[in-house]
C-alpha cells in the first residue's frame, strides 16, 4: 500500500504530467473553449472526454493519427474496437464510392443488404439477422424480442455490464438507462447467478452478457460460467443473448464459437459495418421470425438507416475481403504476443500492473492479483491510469484513458515493439507508485 506521503506525491506527479499535456496542446484547448459553447462540456460522446480537455484529431491514415497541435500517435484505441481496418483503408474507400455512385438513401430494399446479410449470418452462425444503426439499438431490439417471445418482463444483465448508452450497469443502472425491469447477475460467479436465475425464472425473459467484458476491462468469461448460463436458460425457457459487439472480432466465428457455446441471440456492431454506423441482432429462426412481415402479427422493426447502402457495401467488402478468418487469426495472435510481452515486463519489474484480455483487445490495469470480475477492478487508482495515458501520449501512443487497447490491422509488430519500450519507460519512471 502507498503511504500518505507517496499518495500526495502521485498527485503532484500527475499534476505535472497534466501541465505538460496542456502546454503541448494549445489548439485543442482553444477548441475545447469553442466546443463548450455549443455542446455540454464541449463533448458529444462521454467516453471521449479526458480532463482537462481531450486531444482533437485533425487527420488519420492507417494506424496513425495526427492531432490539431501537430502530434502524431500510433492509434491503439482503434475506435474502441470498431476501427479494426485502420484509417481510410483503400478497399473501404472504394466500397463507399461504389455505394455513392449507385445511390444512397434509396428508401427501398436492394441487393446489397442481402449479400451482407448472407455474409454476416454465415460468419456468425445466425439463422436470421436484422440490421440496426448501432450496437445499443441492436441490444434494445434483442431484449425486446426476447420479452415478446417469452411473454416475460424482466431482463438479467451482469453487474458491470455495458450494452450501450441506455444499457449500462456499472454500480447499478445508469440514470439514463432504458427503463427495463432488471435483476443483475454476477459475472463469473456461477452459484450466485444460478440462484438468481432460479429465483426470478417466472418473470425472466433474457440473460444478456458479453463473453468477455470489453469496455468493462477485457475480463474473459469462464467457460463454466457460460455453460451454466446456457443450461439454466435452456431449461427455464429464458432467452440467452451474447453481446458480441466487440468480442466477435476475437475469433473467426465470434467468441461464442471459440467457447463452443451458442446463445439464442447474438448482437453485433462496431467493426462489422466496415467502419460505418452499424448494429445487428440475430439468432434462431424461432425468435427472429417474430419480425417476419409476411407472418401473423409481426413485430415491427423500424430504422431509416437500417439498410443504408454505405454500411451494407462497406461492411460486405470489409468482412469478405479484409477481415477474413485468416486476417482475424493473425491479428489476434499479434495481440496475444503483445499482451504476453507486457505481462512479462510487469512481472520482471515486480509492479502491480497487468494486461487482461483475449487476442487483439486488452486493458492495462494498475492492479495486482487475479481479475475475474468487474468488482475486482473497482479499487484501481484512476490517477495511475491517467498517468499511463498521458505518458503514452507523450511517447506517441493513443489509447483509452481507462487503459483499453484494440489493435487494428494496420498496427505492425514494429509498433508493438515500440509500445513495449514505451511501457517499460513508464514502469521505470513511475515505479515508486506501482507498488
Ligand atoms: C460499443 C458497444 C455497444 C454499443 O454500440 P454502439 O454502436 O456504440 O451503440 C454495445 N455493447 C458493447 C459490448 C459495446 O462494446
Amino acid at each position: 500500500m502507498m503511504d500518505r506521503h507517496g499518495a500526495d506525491r502521485l498527485d503532484d506527479v500527475l499534476a505535472e504530467a497534466v501541465s505538460g499535456y496542456v502546454a503541448a496542446h494549445p489548439k485543442a484547448q482553444a477548441m475545447q473553449d469553442r466546443a463548450a459553447r455549443v455542446m455540454p462540456g464541449g463533448n458529444t460522446r462521454t467516453v471521449l472526454f479526458t480532463a482537462p480537455f481531450p486531444v482533437r484529431v485533425a487527420r488519420a491514415e492507417g494506424a496513425r493519427i495526427t492531432d490539431m497541435d501537430g502530434h502524431d500517435y500510433v492509434d491503439l484505441l482503434g475506435e474502441y474496437s470498431a476501427g479494426i481496418y485502420g484509417h481510410s483503408h483503400p478497399r473501404i474507400k472504394a466500397a463507399i464510392s461504389e455505394a455513392l455512385e449507385t445511390g444512397v438513401n434509396l428508401g427501398a430494399s436492394h441487393a446489397r443488404e442481402v449479400a451482407f446479410a448472407e455474409t454476416v449470418t454465415a460468419r456468425f452462425n445466425l439463422d436470421l439477422v436484422r440490421f440496426t444503426n448501432s450496437g445499443t439499438e441492436a441490444n434494445m431490439m434483442a431484449l425486446s424480442a426476447a420479452r415478446c417471445f417469452t411473454g416475460r418482463r424482466r431482463i438479467m444483465p451482469m453487474e458491470g455490464g455495458y450494452h450501450g448508452g441506455t444499457l449500462y450497469f456499472s454500480h447499478g443502472a445508469s440514470p439514463v438507462n432504458a427503463p427495463f425491469d432488471c435483476v443483475l447477475g454476477r459475472y463469473n460467479d456461477i452459484e450466485a447467478t444460478r440462484a438468481l436465475i432460479a429465483q426470478h425464472t417466472d418473470d425472466l425473459a433474457a440473460v444478456i452478457l458479453e463473453p468477455m467484458l470489453g469496455g468493462g476491462g477485457c475480463i474473459p468469461a469462464e467457460a463454466g460460467f457460460l455453460s451454466m448460463l446456457r443450461e439454466e436458460t435452456r431449461a427455464r425457457g429464458i432467452v440467452l443473448i451474447f453481446d458480441e459487439v466487440m468480442t466477435s472480432r476475437l475469433h473467426p466465428g465470434g467468441l461464442s464459437a471459440r467457447f463452443g457455446i451458442e446463445p439464442d441471440l447474438k448482437t453485433l456492431g462496431k467493426y462489422v459495418g466496415g467502419g460505418m454506423s452499424f448494429g445487428a441482432f440475430g439468432g434462431t429462426r424461432e425468435i427472429m421470425a417474430l419480425f417476419d412481415p409476411t407472418g401473423p402479427n409481426p413485430l415491427p422493426h423500424a430504422g431509416t438507416f437500417n439498410n443504408n447502402t454505405l454500411t451494407m457495401t462497406a461492411g460486405h467488402a470489409a468482412m469478405t475481403e479484409i477481415f477474413t478468418p485468416e486476417a482475424c487469426i493473425a491479428l489476434n495472435a499479434r495481440g496475444d504476443r503483445l499482451r504476453d510481452r507486457l505481462n512479462d515486463l510487469f512481472m520482471r519489474y515486480q509492479v502491480r500492473m497487468q494486461a487482461k484480455g483475449i487476442g487483439s483487445m486488452m486493458t492495462i490495469h494498475p492492479l495486482g492479483g487475479e481479475i475475474t470480475s468487474p468488482q475486482a477492478t473497482e479499487h484501481a487508482d484512476i490517477r495511475l491510469k491517467r498517468l499511463l495515458f498521458l505518458d503514452l501520449l507523450e511517447s506517441g501512443f493513443y489509447m483509452a484513458e481507462r487503459g483499453f487497447v484494440a489493435l487494428s490491422l494496420m498496427v505492425t509488430d514494429a509498433d508493438c515493439d515500440r509500445l513495449v519500450e514505451a511501457v517499460e519507460r513508464f514502469v521505470e519512471r513511475r515505479r515508486a507508485y506501482l507498488g
